[in-house]
């Protein structure tokens, strides 16, 4: 079982994943492996240090660069977890591309979702939890870790877009997508998810 989660900069997504990794080895299942983007491999590690290691890449070379990152997981890490019969959980996967280069970047979407299709070999998550804040809670809350700042991502206007596009992108696809607010406090959260996990699971 493939589970993806999305969420802008600040959203909760790493401590949900943590929860949710409890919550399925409690319940027995195993094994669980979560892996993130970009940067879940040795390759997309170097990849990532070139992406956000301050050199500062082009929009289009940014958008290549997390498709090479993406198509390497795949091929290396999530794909063959996924034929052993193993639950991967990814923070981050596709639809960051489609809100951070397409929709923040502004990039054409189908040249992004064309470009991660390729990566990807099509290859879907079956459930994609898209975590949902205010963005300028979010903002606080990076702020608040000490994040540094990565180009214009704290800018207010491009975390509005990128959160908008996440929800578009649910609201097409209801069945394979879970809304979840991350508004509030972690337990509270992380119960919503568990139960909408649960459910997508046993389906
Ligand atoms: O999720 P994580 O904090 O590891 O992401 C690192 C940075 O990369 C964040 O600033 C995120 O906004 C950015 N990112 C991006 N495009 C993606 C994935 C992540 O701009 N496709
Ligand atoms: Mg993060």
């Amino acid at each position: 079982f493939f589970i993806a989660v999305e969420g802008g900069d600040g959203s909760g997504k790493t401590t949900q994943i943590q929860l949710l990794d409890e919550h399925l080895r409690a319940r027995g299942i195993g094994p669980v492996v979560l892996t993130r983007e970009p940067g879940g491999t040795d390759a997309g590690r170097a990849i990532r240090e070139v992406v956000l290691g301050g050199s500062g890449v082009a929009p289009r070379s940014e958008a290549l660069l997390f498709a090479a990152d993406r198509a390497h997981h795949v091929a290396s890490l999530i794909g063959p977890a996924l034929e052993r019969g193993e639950t991967v959980i990814t923070d981050r996967y596709i639809d960051s591309s489609l809100g951070y280069q397409s929709a923040g970047r502004e990039l054409s979407t189908e040249d992004i979702a064309g470009l991660s299709r390729w990566a990807t070999e099509g290859l879907v998550p079956h459930l994609t939890l898209v975590l949902d804040i205010d963005p300028e809670t979010a903002a606080q809350r990076t702020a608040a870790r000490g994040e540094e700042n990565h180009l214009d991502r704290e800018d207010l206007a491009f975390r509005r877009r990128v959160q908008e596009a996440f929800l578009v992108l649910a609201s097409r696809e209801p069945s394979r997508y879970a809304v979840i607010d991350a508004n509030r406090e972690p337990a509270a959260v992380a119960a919503d998810i568990a139960a909408v996990v649960d459910a997508h699971m046993s389906s």
